[in-house]
């Protein structure tokens, strides 16, 4: 790996504890359920490094996080899987808060003792959660001496848990998770080794419009797949049949066509195409030559030529930035594009960072997910990043 980003933030090392201290971590346990129990624990082993760093310090530590969506109380989303989970994974007794705050919760960080955790519940069981509200925030920061924000997940979302507690809680400082994240994408856009090859795919443009146009600045080559490359086709007056085409992706697409066209960077679109009659599994399948999809097909996969050039470029990479499949991959008929551009990725010599939840899945689906230098745990917030915004629960910790 090239030498990271200056990340000029204090971290998690710089503290110092006393046998006991109460530290309050933004851990991001947003991880999907199924039956009870937590079905893909990546992101809670993600965590691991600081939980243990802090553990051997002696620390009691009160971890919160949201999960799901609820806009209150919702037994559906009780962190209790997580907790377990992670209870599971460490060697530190692990105790699960019935609220987010209130007077039990307090009475449990009080009786924290070193080298244990207590989980308080889904942050977003209060409202306050959402609208950063100061009284929310003061009462997590009356909690802990410390507070340590490991949730890149959730750093580009101002939220009392991941900003406003931070204003009333110092040292606020970030965890080993959210510096190497951070410093990670950063390096991608201000020191990449070159040639930076960059794979985009997924669903819709207007998703990624903002990357698109970033990276036709910086990037020495641009591949696209996915569903979103229809939008460029419909720009260039082509034939997309039956494919999915977001309307709003289109001008988009003529614009970033437009911009290409005066800008260093290589834009390369698919040149085949996997076809189904319907998307469905069970579809009929054919391979395209070309990419003018007639009526009654769907464009739902790139094709072996187009996986196979954009595999090449990927090989050839001195740093490669994959964000979304190339095509409907759920459906084993049309992962193929997919699967060859994640070997690709996961054999390049270059260095390999790989973001977005559907991208890291059909890393997971190929057994692939080891292969990579960094598999990011953020979507929204490695979007935001690589697009030159500043994350807010960043900002806010602790100059170094
Ligand atoms: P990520 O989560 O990695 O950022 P996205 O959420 O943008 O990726 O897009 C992933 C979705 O795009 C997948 O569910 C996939 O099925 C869908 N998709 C990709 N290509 C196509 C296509 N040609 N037609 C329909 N859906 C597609
Ligand atoms: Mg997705």
């Amino acid at each position: 790996m090239p030498e990271a980003a200056r990340f000029g933030k204090r971290t998690v090392r710089d503290l110092e504890l006393g046998d006991g201290e109460r530290v309050l971590v933004r851990v991001d346990f947003n991880v999907p359920l199924e039956g009870g129990g937590v079905a893909d624990d990546s992101r809670i082993r993600a965590a691991l490094p600081t939980i243990e760093l802090l553990l051997d310090g002696g620390a009691a530590l009160i971890l919160c996080s949201h999960l799901g969506r609820p806009t209150g109380r919702d037994p559906d989303t009780s962190l209790a899987p997580a907790s377990d989970r992670l209870g599971e994974l460490i060697d530190a007794p692990v105790h699960q808060a019935p609220e987010v705050i209130g007077p039990e919760v307090r009475r449990g960080a009080e009786r924290l003792g070193p080298r244990s955790v207590l989980v308080l519940e889904n942050t977003r069981w209060e409202r306050g959660e959402t609208e950063n509200d100061p009284a929310l925030a003061e009462e997590l920061a009356g909690l802990a001496r410390a507070y340590v924000n490991d949730a890149f997940g959730s750093a580009h979302r101002a939220h009392a848990s991941t900003v406003g507690v931070a204003e009333h809680l110092r040292p606020a400082v970030a965890g080993l998770l959210l510096e190497r994240e951070v410093t990670t994408l950063r390096s991608i856009v201000e020191a990449p080794e070159r040639p930076l090859v960059v794979v985009l795919g997924g669903a819709k443009v207007s998703d990624k419009i903002a990357l698109i146009d970033k990276f036709l600045d910086t990037a020495d080559t641009l591949l696209i797949g996915g569903a979103m490359c229809f939008s460029f086709f419909r720009a260039q007056g082509k034939p997309t049949g039956d494919s999915l085409v977001e309307e709003e992706g289109v001008e988009l697409a003529r614009r970033a066509l437009e911009k290409a066209e005066s800008s260093d960077c290589n834009l390369l679109l698919p040149i085949d195409l996997v076809l189904g009659d319907r998307f469905d599994a069970e579809a009929e399948r054919r391979v395209q030559e070309g990419t003018d999809v007639p009526e009654g097909w769907m464009g739902l996969d790139v094709g072996p030529r187009t996986a196979a050039a954009y595999g090449e470029e990927v090989s050839r990479a001195g740093t490669v930035f994959w964000n979304g499949p190339m095509g409907a991959f759920e459906m084993a008929p049309f992962a193929e594009g997919t699967r060859i551009v994640a070997e690709a990725v996961a054999t390049a010599p270059g260095t390999t960072v790989v973001g977005g939840g559907d991208s890291a899945a059909a890393l997971a689906e190929f057994g692939l997910e080891d292969d990579v230098d960094h598999l990011s745990t953020g979507g929204g917030a490695a979007l935001e990043l690589l697009e030159g915004k500043a994350l807010p629960g960043v900002e806010v910790l602790d100059d170094a």
